[in-house]
């Protein structure tokens, strides 16, 4: 157990099934206050200054909790890493979602596995599913533009996620093809997500409740653009998934399934009952880490938790 002055913290960590996002062991912090559990959980390359809105997302989760719900279940999407076609076929076929989200333009791989994937994920799902990808930043303009023209012919996208770094180039793209564009990175690593201007950059905003700042702060980002939204997780043990899937619950509209599933990409979990989708949506729920000991940090690791929620902690400006 970590010290901390007001509430109860535990480092977890949990190795994933497929290396996602350059990670192969997923570490967090869980944090225990009057109102139930709380994820701490910023990636390592994440400085203090950034991770300061994920500590005031585990901190509303434990100490006031979230908004009441306006769903009891969430609608999800099966999310697919950079493997090869036959697994990504697999990997969806086994998950019960009718909606998948295809992580493409991963460093060292060619367009063709990204084409080979994405078609294996259409023909698991048939002509009814449906299918997006996300580059994470990856594309220039005119290579997103050719990319894209060819995976929407193989694959019919829903939409195209953060397919360029900047948001002039997402504009430019915008203009140029006719699949819509969602906004994740833009928006979660601005200095402002509030006021950074996605009118002619995106048709679809993602949220996450850590990198936001919570699950208010992610609903008033939503109202702040006006843009139909997604939610989704930031790879968090089911402690975490569970703010997403109550901010998820609490948006006035949902167009689309989340990207809250991801808990099926970890080996295990905090808890004996995993927020894991059940014909393609989770429950409005707050699981109990009963599984805190199983899952346990190392000392080393838990003593960088340590460290880290201190400084966060310590770093709040006065206001
Ligand atoms: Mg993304």
């Amino acid at each position: 157990m970590i010290p901390a002055p007001d509430l109860e913290a535990h480092a977890y960590q949990v190795p994933l099934r497929t290396r996602f996002r350059g990670i192969d062991v997923r570490d967090g912090v869980l944090v225990r206050g009057p109102a139930g559990w709380g994820e701490f959980s910023p990636f390592w390359d994440y400085g203090v200054a950034e991770s300061r809105r994920w500590w005031a997302a585990a901190r509303e989760a434990a100490v006031e909790g979230w908004p009441a719900p306006l769903r009891s279940v969430v609608p999800v999407n099966v999310t697919v890493p950079a493997v090869d076609a036959e697994r990504a076929h697999a990997i969806v076929a086994a998950s019960g979602c009718r909606t998948a989200k295809v992580k493409v333009a991963e460093p060292g791989q060619s367009p063709a596995d990204d084409l080979g994937r994405v078609e294996a994920v259409r023909d698991a799902l048939g002509p009814d599913g449906a299918v997006r990808v996300d580059a994470n930043a990856a594309w220039d303009v005119g290579t997103a533009a050719a990319r894209i023209a060819e995976l929407d012919r193989v694959a019919a996208l829903e939409y195209v996620e953060q397919p360029c770094a900047s948001l002039a180039e997402l504009a430019a793209l915008r203009r140029r093809i006719g699949v819509r564009i969602a906004v994740d990175e833009g928006v979660r690593r601005a200095g402002d997500p509030l006021r950074v201007d996605l009118r002619e950059a995106a048709d679809v905003v993602v949220l996450k409740v850590q990198p936001l700042g919570g699950v208010r702060a992610a609903l008033r980002v939503a109202e702040a653009h006006g843009l139909p939204c997604v939610v989704s997780s930031a790879l968090e043990s089911s402690v975490g998934i569970a703010a997403g899937v109550a901010l998820a619950a609490a948006l006035p509209e949902l167009p689309f399934a989340c990207g809250l599933a991801t808990v099926a990409l970890f080996d295990d979990d905090v808890t004996s009952a995993p927020l894991l989708p059940v014909d393609g949506a989770l429950p409005v729920v707050r699981p109990e880490p009963d599984r805190l000991d199983a899952v346990a940090a190392d000392a080393a690791t838990a003593a960088r938790w340590a460290a880290r929620l201190a400084s966060v902690r310590t770093a709040v400006p006065a206001a």
